[in-house]
């Protein structure tokens, strides 16, 4: 078999790539997933109840560029939807991030009053305040206020996830959940915000409906790439496991999922509530909020973090922190003597924490760069550099 292009991994990078360059340039793909669906992470599909699951988590789509928005659009209609979620804390579902609501659900009302003044006098209104630097706070209300949303948010929530404190991972990662100093419980303050309106594989089936694309499931890299002959290739899986481990493997982090049906309508108020204190899971799911599916019975799914190890479970998460970059940046000076011949894009070969937003963003972009290179002839042709890496 010839082609075009090879792209390994149907998940949202290797997709948008492949739907890019198929109906843009007009050359042939093949895409190749080692699981057996489309979709990547954002995979769903409906279970032995007809309910509609996020096979690998919950699944919010939520960006702020207009143009990442109108491009995964023309594959989709939405079902608009606002993410909330909740966190057991003091025995109490309060809402998650930190708000002054939660500060209202929390403690008596003249020091929750007292609280919320001296945070708008601080911070202002509609501010959002990463848990690392509140802790730094001068104002020591302020910083007790912060040691009291550490202790009982992040700090066992964060050991679970990542077998790690807050402190030890890069300070962006407890920053994707700053305290907001607002009464917005919403997780996502995004323009644009929703769920395919009929799921997410739906969506990824038609952009690679395109017939210069052809799809191989249950497909490995190394099976395939010694069976077929192709010019150039994109590679979205980890970018360690395809240099062999040269430096060594990159920590990842891994999730058990286990789903439960329940003969209930509704089995929580809100989509996902946390866990930071109790239990060795750290969120329930209840995925018929994301559809709002009319069905007597509903399925939640219980996350249970856990260490990556290759060839046991699946790399989920990178691990942002200094001492990982500095491995990581080993292999892209090696994914750099590919350059024009292999791209590597996406969570697991950028190592970086994308959500989906980015990680099609990321994939327009080295559609630009591909479409410039090929304008200006600039790609080199030889297949064979390729394999021999
Ligand atoms: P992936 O989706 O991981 O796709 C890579 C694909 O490559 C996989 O399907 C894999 O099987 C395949 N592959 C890898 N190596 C090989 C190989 N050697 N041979 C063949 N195939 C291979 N983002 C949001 O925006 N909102 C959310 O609410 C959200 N929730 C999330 C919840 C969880 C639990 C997780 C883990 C992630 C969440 N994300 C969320 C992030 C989102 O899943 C990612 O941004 C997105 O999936 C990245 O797409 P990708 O194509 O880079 O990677
Ligand atoms: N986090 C926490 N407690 C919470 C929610 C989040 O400690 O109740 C921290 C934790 O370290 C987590 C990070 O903030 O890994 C990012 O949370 P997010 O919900 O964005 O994680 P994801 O949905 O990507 O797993």
């Amino acid at each position: 078999m010839k082609t075009d292009w090879l792209i390994v991994g149907a998940g949202f990078t290797g997709t948008v790539l492949a739907e890019r360059i198929a109906s843009q340039l007009n050359q042939k793909v093949l895409i190749i997933d080692r699981r057996d669906h489309i979709a990547g992470n954002a995979y769903d599909y409906y279970d032995d109840h007809g309910v509609l699951l996020h096979k690998y988590g919950a699944h919010i789509f939520h960006a702020n560029s207009e143009r990442i928005w109108e491009y995964v659009s023309q594959f989709t209609s939405w079902r608009p939807y606002f993410h909330e979620v909740q966190a057991l804390v003091d025995g109490k579902l309060v809402p998650v991030p930190f708000n002054l609501n939660t500060l209202d659900a929390l403690f008596p009302r003249t020091v929750a009053e007292q609280l919320e003044r001296r945070l708008i006098e601080r911070y202002g209104l509609g501010v959002k305040v990463p848990i690392l630097r509140m802790l730094e706070d001068e104002d020591l209300e302020l910083k007790e206020l912060a040691k009291y949303i550490y202790r009982n948010i992040f700090e066992g929530y964060t050991k679970k996830q990542w077998g790690l404190k807050p402190e030890e991972l890069d300070a962006s990662v407890t920053g994707r959940v700053p305290v907001f100093i607002s009464r917005d419980n919403r997780y996502f303050q995004d323009t644009y915000q929703g769920i395919p309106r009929l799921g997410y594989t739906e969506m990824f089936r038609r952009m690679l409906s395109h017939p210069k694309i052809h799809i191989l499931l249950k497909t490995e890299f190394r099976e395939i790439a010694e069976r077929v002959s192709f010019d150039r290739m994109i590679f979205t899986g980890a970018i360690d496991e395809y240099f062999d481990f040269a430096y060594g493997q990159l920590p990842y982090r891994s999730l058990r999922f286990e789903m439960r049906h329940e003969l209930i309508n509704r089995f929580q108020s809100v989509a996902v509530v946390n866990y930071p204190n109790e239990h060795e899971f750290t969120r329930i799911i209840e995925y018929k909020h994301f559809s709002d599916q009319d069905l007597p019975g509903t399925t939640v799914g219980y996350e249970y973090p856990q260490p990556h190890k290759h060839g046991e479970n699946t790399p989920y998460y990178p691990i942002p922190r200094e001492e990982n970059r500095a491995q990581y940046s080993l292999y892209l000076k090696k994914a750099e003597g590919l350059k024009g011949k292999v791209f590597f894009a996406g969570r697991l070969a950028d190592y970086k924490y994308y959500d989906m937003d980015q990680a099609v963003g990321r994939a327009l972009k080295i559609f630009n760069e591909i479409r410039e290179l090929q304008s200006l002839h600039l790609e080199s042709p030889a297949i064979e550099t390729i394999l021999e890496r």
